[in-house]
């Protein structure tokens, strides 16, 4: 099938949509676990070599745990809501988010290589966000129009899932504004199909004057697999700095074990610890919530263990403030 396409795109095509095929390809029975009877508007999603870093046979793998959809997820949570980061009063434009000074989000896509449960943005009203051609003309004049801005962010949905003549487009009209001194990409997608990393998208990079800023998301050390780390030895090649945010989950990577393989991991691939997001209270998500109380006890057991510069910085978000709110 589809041979002509590259390969990160055949891959994405063969990404599991069905729990029955997963539960199939990992040993599970999926009459034995309590699932969402049905996820329509978020459904399942998960490249292969995600699911292949998982351990098959166990219900409890803490990637596994990332993508399957439970009936946990019905269970009503006070203070979970739909727009729990408040992004949608701070849409300048449509696929514009200026929130923070300095800084500027544009939102490239509504879609992901992987649906992750816990995500806030499973919400989001992403059919009004895309960016389109004229869509990213206006968000351009935009950032073009305020000298302040100094850093551009690609972000989603996962930016590079955009295909590489878009994406060089877009980074290319970017770095074009000559205000703009950064610029920097969100994305799941090095660590969930690292085939995405590919010539081209190494060569738009290489060929940016901007430093580039390439912030991954990856919250076990598990997820880290050869073809993770060979794609962000190719990103560190092209001079791009690499950082690390994740989501502090319970039953995922709630102890400091966990945290601790995962932050040593990450340095061993070239990327920095940069953010532990507290779980942002959308709908549907409460399950995965750490407490507040447990969260400070695991980054004071993180700073007895790790030198500073592998410490994450715990964060978040609240709606309305300047910037992400520092907890530790
Ligand atoms: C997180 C975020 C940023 C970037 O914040 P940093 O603290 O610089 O990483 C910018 N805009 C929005 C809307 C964000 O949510
Ligand atoms: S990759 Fe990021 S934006 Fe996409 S579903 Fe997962 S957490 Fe959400």
């Amino acid at each position: 099938m589809n041979t002509h396409l590259p390969l990160w795109q055949r891959q994405l095509a063969e990404a599991f949509s069905s729990v029955a095929d997963l539960c199939r390809y990992l040993q599970l029975d999926p009459a034995s676990l309590p699932l969402l009877p049905h996820c329509k508007d978020f459904a399942l999603r998960v490249p292969r070599g995600f699911a292949d870093c998982m351990v098959a046979g166990d219900p409890n793998d803490p990637l596994l745990r990332q993508i399957l959809p439970l009936q946990d997820e019905l269970e009503h949570y006070p203070g979970f809501s739909h727009d729990p980061v408040g992004d949608l009063n701070a849409v300048a434009e449509a696929g514009v988010i200026h929130k923070y000074q300095g800084r500027v989000l544009l939102i490239c896509t509504g879609a992901c290589a992987i649906n992750c449960r816990y995500c806030f943005r499973r919400h989001f009203p992403y059919a009004d966000q895309q960016l389109s051609k004229q869509k990213l003309q206006q968000a351009l004049t935009y950032i073009a129009a305020r000298p302040e801005i100094s850093e551009v962010i690609l972000s989603g949905g996962d930016p590079l899932l955009l295909k590489d003549d878009k994406l060089s487009y877009l980074l290319e009209a970017v770095s074009e504004i000559s205000h703009v001194r950064r610029i920097r990409i969100h994305s799941r997608i090095p660590v969930v199909l690292p085939a995405r990393v590919n010539p081209d998208l190494l060569e738009t990079l290489h060929k940016l004057p901007q430093p580039v800023v390439l912030v991954l998301h990856a919250n076990h050390a598990n997820e880290l697999s050869e073809e993770v780390a060979n794609a962000c030895r190719s990103l560190k090649q092209q001079n791009v700095t690499l950082l690390n945010q994740s989501v502090l989950l319970q039953g995922i990577n709630d102890d400091s074990q966990t945290l601790l393989q995962l932050n040593e991991k990450l340095f061993s691939l070239g990327v920095l610890p940069y953010y532990l997001h507290c779980l942002d209270r959308a709908k549907g998500v409460g399950h995965f919530e750490v407490p507040e109380k447990q969260a400070l006890a695991l980054m004071q057991s993180l700073q007895e263990q790790l030198p500073g510069y592998l410490v994450p910085k715990l964060v978040k978000e609240q709606a309305g403030a300047a910037h992400k709110i520092r907890l530790a």
